[in-house]
């Protein structure tokens, strides 16, 4: 018989103390069957926050939460297999760009992915803008399509950690999720039970990220990274900038859109630049953990990309999720169109300083492209085009950003606070690099 109770267990952690893996196991179990109410669950969130978890508690988190479902087995697949993650971010379409590359040099790829909330975007909400696209896949169409494409793109189920999708769903709405404990748990226990030998991660850091200041994500790498080591999983975190948005569209049929227009000519950019830095990490990784010869991974990766093999592929994974494959050819023909574009343009010359990463999340959420509760619908067509950086000189008139929007006057007012956010200083600034630092492996 057990003799503590959730409020004691709270109670421990209010004060600083630490909790078992039983006393994890307990109160995870009993907040999935209800006998450990929601608040309490919260209450042990928040103190835990406040107060810190330690390595002990985040592994054995991690596994709990692993635990509370199924595990995939990829054993199966005739390829190397690699898993990627990113931490949240704006205009990060990274996934769009990393899963089809990858799959193009042979390796395998199942992704489990997520819906966009807050000012963040989520892979998920993206894909679903291109018609008939379908992310809600049984485990075997997932290990047949990750086979024959060699990657997939699909929703969290309830059998795969459902502990993590419960918790999440809790933490979005108690301001439990910025910490790195939290998070390392919640993003390891979903790659460990998705089954890949390698993870790469994405950590963000800056004003659009979970993690705003770089300490803060170097420890969620750093964690992320041992807990992937224990499993017998090599795991490289790459820490990245996301103070601005990494691409130019913010918004899901945008983001699918420059994905397309990214694949179709060599690589350029930031947000080219980070999914080459990650698919180059998950290929060297996965080369030697399968054992492969060392060869120059760099040139083999920029070749699929330059020559097509890897917008192919993305356009194989589409057509294979039931979704028009067409939108590889003619995305503006495929995906829905907003109905009113304004162009924001610039009242003065200088040179921009600053892209709020989190306010144009929000700006594009504002506009129907985010979601602020877990379960309203996204608008596909609306969001932000972005046509400068930091670092860019500009005259006044120039092109700030386009607007794509429901109505003229949501149109006039993102236009108008656009013009606010966007920072032009007199004199030069430098462009800040993307790819911060690497972690682990
Ligand atoms: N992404 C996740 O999967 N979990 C978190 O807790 C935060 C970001």
């Amino acid at each position: 018989m057990r003799r503590t109770s959730a409020a004691e267990l709270i109670g421990r952690k209010r004060d600083g103390g630490e909790l078992s893996a039983e006393d994890l196991q307990w109160l995870v179990a009993g907040f999935l069957d209800g006998t450990v109410s929601e608040g309490q669950t919260a209450a042990w969130l928040m103190a835990g926050v406040i107060r810190g978890f330690s390595d002990v508690e985040v592994r054995a988190l991690t596994s709990v939460l692993v635990a509370s479902g199924e595990t995939l087995d990829l054993s199966a697949l005739s390829g190397p297999t690699v898993d990627k993650h990113s931490t949240g971010g704006v205009a990060d379409g990274t996934t769009l760009l990393v899963a089809p590359l990858l799959a193009a040099v042979g390796m395998r790829l199942v992704k489990l992915s997520g819906r966009g909330l807050g000012h963040t975007g989520g892979t998920l909400d993206k894909l679903e803008s291109i018609p008939g696209f379908r992310t809600a896949l049984e485990p075997d169409e997932m290990l047949r399509i990750a086979e024959e494409v060699g990657c997939v793109v699909a929703a969290q189920t309830q059998r795969l950690v459902p502990a993590d999708k419960a918790l999440y769903a809790l933490r979005d709405v108690t301001a439990t999720v910025a910490s790195p404990a939290l998070i390392a748990s919640s993003v390891m226990s979903k790659k460990l039970a998705a089954g890949a030998e390698t993870i790469v991660l994405d950590v963000k850091t800056g004003d659009g990220a979970f993690m705003a200041t770089r300490e803060e994500a170097e420890t969620l790498a750093r964690l992320c990274v041992g807990i992937g080591a224990d499993a017998g999983r090599p795991t490289v975190a790459l820490v990245t900038a996301m103070d601005q948005p990494l691409g130019t569209g913010v918004g899901n049929a945008l983001e699918v859109a420059e994905a397309v227009r990214l694949l179709s000519s060599p690589p350029k950019g930031r947000l080219a630049g980070v999914a080459l830095a990650l698919a180059r990490a998950a290929y060297e990784r996965g080369m030697a953990v399968a054992g492969g010869a060392l060869q120059d991974r760099r040139s083999e990766l920029l070749q699929a990309w330059s020559d097509g093999l890897a917008l192919e592929t993305l356009a194989r994974m589409i057509a294979a999720q039931g979704g028009d494959a067409a939108v590889c050819e003619t995305p503006e023909r495929v995906l829905e169109q907003a109905p009113v574009v304004l162009e924001a343009t610039a009242l003065q010359g200088g040179t921009v300083a600053r892209v709020p990463a989190r306010a144009i999340g929000e700006l594009a959420g504002a506009l129907g492209a985010g979601r602020s509760r877990p379960g309203d619908a996204v608008d596909p067509a609306v969001g932000i085009e972005l046509t400068v950086e930091v670092g860019q000189e500009i005259e006044a008139g120039a092109l700030l950003a386009r607007v794509h929007a429901r109505s003229d006057d949501d149109a006039r007012q993102a236009a108008g606070r656009l013009r606010d956010l966007i920072e032009l200083v007199a004199g030069p600034v430098a462009a800040p690099d993307t790819v911060l630092e690497r972690i682990g492996a």
